[in-house]
């Protein structure tokens, strides 16, 4: 049996594919109050800016590729049972070829309800010909179709899944989080106290106290590969 990793991965695991985090510099955040863009309240005042924004987002991410990091994590399921859970809207997890991806906080490549998001028979995925949610488009109920996207505010439906795998695994890696946003950011209180906990992010980040955390200061891409190797010195983590 192949040792399970149990992955939490946020925005800078998407920072080399030129897709900006929430607080970097120019990026589409920036300029877009979060309140305006990623809360119920702001779609509720203006659903075509919201959409715009989104369309945005989408037309940058399909120019954007998997950076070393993602594809790394990818070929790691040839020795581990990996299942990845994002914060990240991206597809770049699944771009690179990784098969086990929650996504937490929504898929922007995919529309919904704007009644009830979480319904799986009005979630539609919005193909390249057909990247923009346009104005006054409608979902199959009947209610203006939206972002596919978890906003602040609203219920995270998959955390009790992702607490499971945390809970299941037999190490956690966390990447490019600031570990600021709940409830994702408390899925590191769900691993066992005896499994190794990785983190991987060029700066500071607060972890728990009562943990330790063995962390790797350095981008994702150089950091999955030191990663590799620091996983190989872990006895509990060998096939058997
Ligand atoms: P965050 O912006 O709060 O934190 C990003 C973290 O990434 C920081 O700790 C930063 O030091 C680190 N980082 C920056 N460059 C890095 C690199 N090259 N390699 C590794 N780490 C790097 O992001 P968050 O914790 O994910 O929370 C923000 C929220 O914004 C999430 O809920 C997410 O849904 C949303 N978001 C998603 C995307 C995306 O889908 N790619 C992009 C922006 C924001």
């Amino acid at each position: 049996m192949k040792p399970k990793l149990a992955l939490l991965t946020g925005a800078g695991m998407s920072a080399e594919s030129g897709f900006s985090t929430f607080r970097d510099k120019g990026g589409l955040w920036e300029t877009h109050p979060v309140e305006q863009v990623a809360t119920p309240e702001g779609w509720r005042a203006d659903p075509e800016l919201v959409n715009n924004f989104y369309n945005g987002l989408r037309r940058q991410l399909v120019d954007a590729a998997p950076n070393a990091g993602h594809r790394l994590l990818a070929e790691m399921e040839r020795d581990y049972e990996m299942t990845i859970i994002t914060q990240n809207v991206d597809d770049l997890h699944e771009r690179a070829g990784s098969t086990h991806v929650i996504h937490l906080h929504g898929e922007l490549m995919k529309a919904c309800s704007s009644t009830d998001p979480a319904d799986p028979r009005h979630i539609v995925t919005l193909p390249l010909d057909h990247l923009d949610i346009r104005p006054g488009e409608r979902a199959g109920d009947g209610s203006l179709l939206r972002p596919f996207i978890v906003w602040f505010g609203e219920p995270v439906p998959l955390i009790g899944t992702a607490a499971e795998v945390v809970s299941a695994a037999d190490a956690l890696i966390v990447i490019g989080t600031s570990l600021a946003v709940y409830p994702a950011a408390g899925l590191i209180h769900a691993a066992r106290p005896d499994v190794p906990i990785f983190l991987i992010d060029p700066n500071e980040v607060g972890t728990p106290r009562d943990r330790h955390v063995h962390v790797i200061r350095d981008v994702a891409s150089r950091g999955v590969a030191t990663l590799i190797e620091a996983l190989r010195q872990q006895p509990s983590l060998h096939s058997s």
